[in-house]
């Protein structure tokens, strides 16, 4: 048997008629045209050059024909690599660097900045906004092409996770890891060929694209794919849905606006929410709203889902829910790895089926991140109650997670201490309505320089993405430090937790 993801999406097709996906100006693309556009693209990317295990980078806007190039590598056997938009031209240097891609697919506007740095690919194409490019004009001519032939461990998708230290790790996801979670994702949220999924999620990231696009092709579901998130157009479209997958920050958005009621919602099957925790006063509001109970499941890129609140039975606020179907997780005492009982607070660890394999050419922290027994360590704090169900209470080495992106701060703090008059500096995050959290940098000046906002705001547009820029910056003599000189995050996160309350969702 062929264990190729793509071929699992083409033998789940059982009608080439039915509707796949419509976009943002109402255009349908069936199953039939899917298969045969991912086959043009798999077809190209073989006449580049690309062979079965050669990564295929992508860093374009989410369009049509990026679903049928991400599905294409698939078919062709070599291993998607989706990069954040939001990236800059030295933080993509690096990904380049250390997956050593075959093709580079970017947007026209981007190619001049990132043709330099690609000096090693092959092949830098373009795919843009408007569905044009030259990997779309590559892949336009009609081709025949067999799905090549892959092994349940084989790769099938490279994802970039950030590092504590400031170095991104390459997730290795297989055929096996992503096949196996989507299809339990499929049953325990019951999604059939009658669902209709809201999609305006990214698709450079696991949510968007395999949790989301992955199931809802495995099911034989449609998608109304929209862009990005909009509430306007978002609640424009909902009577159209049956279900809706989001970071909750499109849900208090979506609360924000008078004109989402009980009504726009009242045919929906589900809404999911994933990637950041949903608060409870959220959950509690939309249920209010709506009479729907969102339901709240956990992941992460390196390991796909691990838990979800159920389908049928208690969708707890607050909770990420129960570890799903052949997916084990204990809660572990974070020196000594042994697992505490429920109602104990400690590391979270899976494992299952849908763990990453290890990180890409880091044997070290791929065994670092794997106890003996082959659990997988996610730094996330949490804790078991009394029912089996999982709550996280927060997030080992002080991950910031704003509008469901991750920020590591070493990465920022890096950043802001090599600029100019800058002694020291600590980030951390702080609550915003609308983010969920929001970037606070916290800057020691050497003595005699005279910094403002914008001598650290500024000079980080052309190194950090949007998300990862502070959203503001205060000024101390000094950082707080332990006995043992480490800064004090537990106290900046204090004095600062009022940082975005007033401005709220303006900021
Ligand atoms: P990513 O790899 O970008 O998907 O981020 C994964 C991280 O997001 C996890 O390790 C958690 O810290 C966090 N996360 C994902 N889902 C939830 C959730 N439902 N509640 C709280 N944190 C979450």
């Amino acid at each position: 048997m062929n264990a190729n993801l793509f071929a699992l999406v083409e033998t789940s097709v059982t009608d080439p008629a039915r509707p796949c996906l419509t976009d943002a100006t109402g255009a349908t693309m069936t199953y039939g045209k899917l298969l045969a556009g991912a086959r043009r693209y798999a077809a190209a990317l073989v006449d580049l050059g690309v062979t079965p295990g050669d990564r295929v980078a992508v860093q374009t806007d989410k369009t049509v024909q990026s679903v049928l190039l991400y599905l294409g590598t698939l078919a062709a056997g070599a291993v998607y690599l989706p990069l954040n938009t939001a990236y800059t031209p030295r933080e993509i240097e690096y990904f380049l660097g250390d997956a050593e891609p075959t093709v580079l697919v970017c947007a026209t506007a981007a190619r001049a900045d990132l043709a330099p740095i690609a000096a090693g690919v092959r092949h830098v194409m373009t795919l843009d906004a408007d569905e044009t490019g030259t990997m779309v004009t590559a892949a336009a001519p009609a081709r025949d092409f067999d799905t090549v032939r892959r092994a349940p461990d084989d790769l099938a998708a490279i994802l970039y996770t950030s590092g504590t230290t400031g170095r991104s790790k390459g997730a290795m996801l297989s055929h096996a890891n992503l096949s196996s979670n989507t299809l339990t994702l499929i049953d325990a949220w019951r999604i059939t060929a009658a669902d209709r999924l809201l999609h305006a999620l990214p698709l450079y990231h696991t949510h968007g694209l395999f949790v989301a696009l992955g199931s809802l092709l495995l099911a034989g579901g449609s998608l109304i794919y929209l862009p990005r998130f909009a509430a306007d157009d978002v609640i424009r479209r909902l009577p159209d849905a049956t279900m809706m997958m989001g970071v909750p920050t499109f849900y208090s958005r979506l609360l924000a606006e008078p004109a989402f009621t009980r009504d726009t919602s009242a045919h929906m099957r589900l809404f999911i929410s994933g990637s950041a925790p949903l608060s409870a006063q959220t959950h509690k509001d939309f249920a209010a709203r709506t009479g729907h109970a969102i339901l709240e499941r956990y992941g992460m890129t390196e390991t796909n889902m691990n838990t979800s609140n159920p389908y049928a039975g208690d969708r707890r606020p607050g909770t990420v829910g129960l570890p799903l179907p052949g997916v084990e997780a204990r809660i572990a005492d974070p020196e000594t790895g042994a697992p505490l009982p429920p109602g104990e607070t400690g590391i979270i660890e899976v494992r299952g089926p849908n763990v990453l394999a290890g990180y890409w050419r880091n044997e070290a922290k791929t065994k670092e991140s794997f106890r003996p027994d082959g659990f997988f360590v996610t730094g996330d704090v949490g804790r078991f109650d009394a029912d089996g169900y999982l709550s996280i209470v927060g997030r080992d080495k002080d991950l910031i997670i704003s509008g469901g992106f991750n920020v590591y701060p070493a990465e920022v703090e890096t950043a802001i201490d090599a600029l100019d008059g800058v002694a020291e500096s600590a980030v951390v995050g702080a609550p915003h309505a609308d983010f969920g959290e929001a970037v606070v940098a916290v800057v020691a000046p050497r003595p005699g320089a005279a910094l403002a906002d914008t001598d650290i705001v500024e000079p980080l547009r052309a190194q950090l993405a949007g998300f990862k820029r502070p959203k503001k910056v205060f000024f101390v003599d000094a950082l707080p430090r332990n006995a043992m000189g480490k800064v004090q995050k537990n106290v900046l996160r204090d004095t600062y937790a009022a940082a975005f309350t007033e401005e709220g969702a303006s900021c």
